[in-house]
């Protein structure tokens, strides 16, 4: 199989902004062209270099830019009242504002938020009308959160990718012209009541000019057509774009997702249907699972019989399985530079699994941000999942960070918390001090906490790279789901809603997110009082699952990527024998609290030999 491919490199021309007397390069142009010179990657690492070494400069022009963009608009009037900031220097800016505009939670702006969504067209949060909201994990417990996307939005997503990519290909160089096997999926565009269209980030992306410019210009295309990306269906896009990664093998530059579970489910599916995968490669068919009509249609049109192929890729799979799937990833892309995907923070589990299916090829950890802002990138790409730092991009976002210091430790809770002290400017951060992100954006958020804890583990000239920790008040995820203490604990009281008819209570509760057997699950323990009757413990374990409300659960759920909430009830004093655990290790009964979620292998010990039984929902079945 030849890949036609043509040596063509994407160069970028920097955009000048004028931020009053000054000429800024604030960010490379989205117009990419191709001219074979190789300057491409040379001019946006060296556009990089000029902004992280002025990091602390550009930030305030970052803000100040965002405040002038947005100045009179109602929720920054309400700080500022009528005070003119056109005039300000950038520096007299950065310190009125933080001193005059509180820290905020999406709690805090959600009022705001909602307005627009609900059709609001005043100007709110910004000048320039919102027309498209995401949906995020957010600072909020219990619903759904949105925030503003624009089109500012999906152009830093751009060129977060070029960059990141410019950096990769220092270290892993790839053929221009070739294709990316990508692991990628939309979730539904919906409307709100005011008429917005609303879905998550990454969705919004897919539809945008950026997705198209990108690979237009860099002449680096995704196997999968739009209708296998968008279509809706996860199961039959994945084996769509297994079918298509295999139909273009030879081509296949690399493998990449956003969460690298992505991938990890994407190779489990394909060992169950590589035969009738190989079989439709051989014969140019397409298997009746796939039954959406646009899918069906896209896919047709690309593939044609190849029987040659077909029985190469066939061997491959019989020696394989064999082996247990090892090294499966070259062995079938023999072109394939590296594996590349987040797999950092809640993750990096999923890395093992990643690492068995790429034998020795390289795993890339992509970079760092959030539905609100991209925040960093990966500038050294051969770094082991946990090494992996992120260069803060100073243009993108304002940046601030609250420094937190570890309470005594709480080592009877899963849930970690911190003090905190007064944010600081990203220029003013200390390496090896833990923070929490708080971000100002384009698109109308105010100081607005992440909720992401980093760690500063050095400098990129003058800007900060961080190590992501974890988020600061997370406590269960199996993938791309998000749930903080205060969901868990609303659900529960949903589910155990139910017990009051039959005279029941809850004595305690704690919860497992188990990732080692596939796929991942919540797991909640619940000890009774009372006897309730089996089919009302199984009511109980529906309701639970069905009541988390998280984006990313409930997309997780219905595609299967997160099974069924199992809840496990165990016998009574269960709770009793948790707490005379810890007091025997030395806790003071004063200071002790049940733990909401626990990975203690000794407590989980514990749970498991007292449960005395199980349920798994029938939820989303
Ligand atoms: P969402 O906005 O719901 O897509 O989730 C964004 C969150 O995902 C961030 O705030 C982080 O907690 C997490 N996240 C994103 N990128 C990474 C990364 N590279 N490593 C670890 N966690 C990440």
């Amino acid at each position: 199989m030849t890949c036609g491919l043509e040596p063509i490199v994407p160069i970028l021309r920097w955009s000048f902004c004028n931020i009053r007397s000054t000429t800024i390069l604030m960010e490379p142009a989205q117009a990419v062209t191709s001219n074979g010179n190789g300057s491409y990657d040379y001019d946006i690492i060296s556009w990089f270099d000029s902004v992280s070494e002025n990091a602390a400069m550009f930030q305030r022009e970052t803000l100040h830019r965002i405040l002038e963009q947005n100045y009179g608009v109602e929720y920054l009037k309400k700080w500022f009242e009528d005070i003119k900031i056109q005039e300000m220097d950038a520096c007299a800016l950065e310190s009125l504002y933080t001193s005059l505009v509180p820290l905020a939670s999406h709690a805090d702006l959600e009022p705001y938020i909602q307005r627009i969504a609900d059709g609001d067209t005043a100007p709110i949060l910004t000048h320039q009308p919102i027309t498209t909201l995401s949906l995020s994990s957010g600072t909020t417990e219990g619903r759904q959160k949105f925030v503003p996307f624009t089109r500012h939005s999906s152009q830093t997503t751009l060129q977060i990718f070029m960059l990141a990519a410019a950096y990769r290909s220092r270290v892993y160089p790839i053929r221009n012209g070739g294709r990316i096997l990508e692991f990628i999926y939309s979730s539904k565009q919906f409307k709100t009541k005011g008429g917005l269209t609303a879905g998550t980030a990454t969705t919004h992306y897919y539809a945008s000019e950026e997705f198209k410019i990108k690979q237009e210009k860099t002449k680096l295309f995704t196997c999968s057509p739009e209708e296998v990306i968008s279509d809706g269906d996860y199961k039959q896009s994945t084996y769509c774009h297994l079918l298509l990664g295999l139909f273009f093998s030879y081509q296949v530059e690399f493998i990449t997702s956003t969460f690298a579970y992505s991938i990890v489910q994407a190779f489990a599916s394909f060992e169950e249907h590589w035969k009738e995968i190989c079989n439709d490669i051989k014969e140019g068919t397409l298997s009746s699972r796939i039954t959406l009509p646009r899918m069906r249609k896209a896919v047709l049109d690309i593939i044609s019989p190849n029987p040659s192929l077909a029985s190469q890729i066939e061997e491959i799979c019989e020696e394989s399985q064999a082996l247990d799937w090892y090294s499966l990833i070259p062995k079938l892309w023999p072109n394939a530079k590296y594996v590349y995907s987040i797999m950092t923070g809640s993750m990096q589990p999923y890395s093992k699994k990643l690492r068995h299916y790429a034998g020795t090829l390289p795993l890339v950890s992509a970079e760092y941000g959030s539905t609100e802002s991209w925040i960093g990138v990966n500038l050294d790409p051969s770094l082991h999942p946990k090494d992996v730092t992120f260069a803060v991009i100073p243009t993108f976002s304002y940046f601030e960070f609250i420094p937190l210091y570890r309470q005594e430790q709480d080592w009877t809770s899963g849930a970690v918390d911190f003090i905190e002290d007064k944010p600081v400017p990203l220029s003013q951060v200390k390496v090896g001090q833990k923070y929490e992100i708080v971000l100002t954006t384009f698109t109308g958020l105010y100081r607005y906490r992440l909720g992401d804890v980093v760690e500063v583990a050095g400098f990129h000239n003058g800007t900060p790279k961080l190590n992501f920790i974890c988020r600061r008040k997370l406590i269960l995820t199996v993938n791309i789901d998000k749930n903080t203490e205060k969901d868990l604990q609303l659900v529960v009281e949903r589910g155990s809603q139910l017990l009051s008819k039959y005279r029941a209570e809850l004595v305690d509760f704690t919860s497992y997110a188990d990732v080692v057997h596939q796929p991942g699950h919540y797991i909640i323990y619940w000890e009774i009082k009372g006897d309730v009757e089996e089919r009302v413990l199984g009511e109980c374990c529906r309701e639970m699952d069905a009541s988390f409300v998280d984006h990313g659960y409930v997309v997780s759920r219905r595609t299967n990527s997160i099974g069924p909430l199992e809840l496990c009830i165990v016998e009574r004093g269960t709770f009793k024998k948790i707490l005379d655990h810890f007091i025997g290790n030395g806790a003071a009964l004063s200071q002790f609290k049940t733990p909401r979620c626990t990975s203690n292998q000794m407590l989980l010990a514990i749970l498991n030999v007292c449960t005395i039984k199980r349920f798994r929902s029938t939820a989303y079945s």
